[in-house]
């Protein structure tokens, strides 16, 4: 059973490799290039199965053999998956510097076994630093451990130029690419092959990667990620068919309703302490941005209160445990609707620039008056609108 997800479009692709490789005439280095979160690692895992399967050329990959299985489970001893991690902290010997790069690319791979949908962190210091490189050296000059062959995969490989100790890190690579050894496989990823070294360029084979359509796109997000039909309709929409970007998408926006909630159900029941506190915790400027977005995800929030209102569905399931009680359920929606119109107010001021955080403050102040006094449990019940 594999664990890695199932390859989204990329089938033209696939039948061009399939077809090259029966032929015996795969390339030993490639370099796949399109945008960024199409899945050209996957791909490249994909053709290293094509490379290392054991079955017949014309099953290639069986997805069933051995070493299918092993490809499937990052497991197989052959098929080096490298990528940017980032730059152990404090000054290390290169030696030392070695190991704990590859212990932190081991520790990513693990994650990824873990959870094959995994969106890596963007972490802009993330790099294929030299001591990563004379590794994947090291590996690439000793015999394949059980297969015919050995894969390397270098993802986001254009990092190995713009960081720290680099253009030593792209010339060492060079090298290899230059004197590759026999039975080894280079495929390289890339969303910006531009600023790849233009002599690592001429080296390898390039391929280009196009996204799948919206509707594979909007079916994998669907059927893979379990998204809902709608949010993986529009995500496939927002992202143009670049999976990864559109789980990247999801896992952002997850995270920023579940701060509008915050934000609703403490104003509903937070003390003045805590309303301040959450007020304090935006940033002081950059209103137009993420503060913008923020007034948004609240309005949809309020939106859904008066939904479920309108409905009578307790949604106290939204919840998270440790959070003041606010039993949201039960507001008149008159006042919810006064509430839109508050946070329509505060993002007028968004729009002026003014401090996220005093109108964070302000807004936090209109929605508990709106919502305490209309809560039959809220504290300030009886005490008017003010
Ligand atoms: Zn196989």
């Amino acid at each position: 059973m594999s664990k890695l997800p199932e390859l989204c479009g990329h089938s033209d692709l696939q039948d061009r490799f399939r077809a090259t490789a029966a032929a015996a005439r795969l390339p030993q280095s490639l370099l796949l290039h399109g945008p960024d979160g199409i899945g050209k690692q996957r791909l490249a895992l994909w053709i290293g199965a094509l490379a290392l399967c054991e079955a017949a050329p014309a099953r290639r990959p069986c997805g069933e053999c051995p070493a299918c299985r092993m490809v499937g489970g990052l497991q197989h001893p052959d098929l080096h998956w490298f990528f940017p991690v980032g730059r152990p902290k404090g000054s290390h010997t290169s030696q030392k510097l070695r190991q704990l790069l590859e212990e932190a690319r081991m520790e990513e791979l693990a994650a990824r076994r873990e959870n094959p949908l995994r969106v890596p962190d963007d972490d802009p210091s993330a790099a294929i630093y030299l001591a990563m490189v004379d590794e994947l050296r090291s590996r690439a000059v000793s015999r394949p451990a059980i297969g015919r062959n050995s894969v390397f995969v270098v993802g986001d490989a254009e990092r190995m130029v713009p960081q720290a100790s680099s253009p030593e890190a792209a010339n060492a690579f060079l090298k290899l690419l230059e004197e590759p050894p026999a039975d080894t496989l280079i495929i390289l990823t890339s969303s910006r092959p531009g600023s790849l070294l233009p002599t690592i360029r001429s080296r390898v084979l390039a391929v280009r990667v196009t996204p799948a359509d919206l509707e594979t796109a909007a079916a994998w997000l669907e059927r893979v990620a379990g998204l809902p039909p709608a949010t993986a309709r529009e995500l496939a929409r927002r992202a143009q068919g670049a999976v990864g970007a559109a789980l990247r998408m999801a896992e952002g926006e997850a995270a920023d309703v579940d701060a509008a909630w915050r934000f609703v159900r403490c104003a509903a029941s937070g003390e003045p302490a805590q309303r301040f506190a959450l007020a304090a915790s935006f940033p002081p400027s950059g209103a137009r941005g993420g503060f913008s977005r923020t007034l948004d995800r609240i309005e949809e929030v309020l939106r859904e209160c008066i939904t479920r209102t309108t409905r009578s569905v307790d949604f106290s399931w939204h919840q998270a445990p440790g959070d003041p009680a606010s039993p949201l359920d039960e507001l008149p929606v008159d006042r919810l609707i006064s509430c839109m119109d508050h946070v329509e107010e505060a993002r007028r001021a968004a729009a002026g620039n003014g401090n996220p955080q005093a109108i964070a403050a302000v807004l936090l102040a209109r929605l508990a008056r709106e919502l305490r006094h209309a809560h039959p449990g809220g504290r300030n019940a009886t005490a008017g609108r003010g």
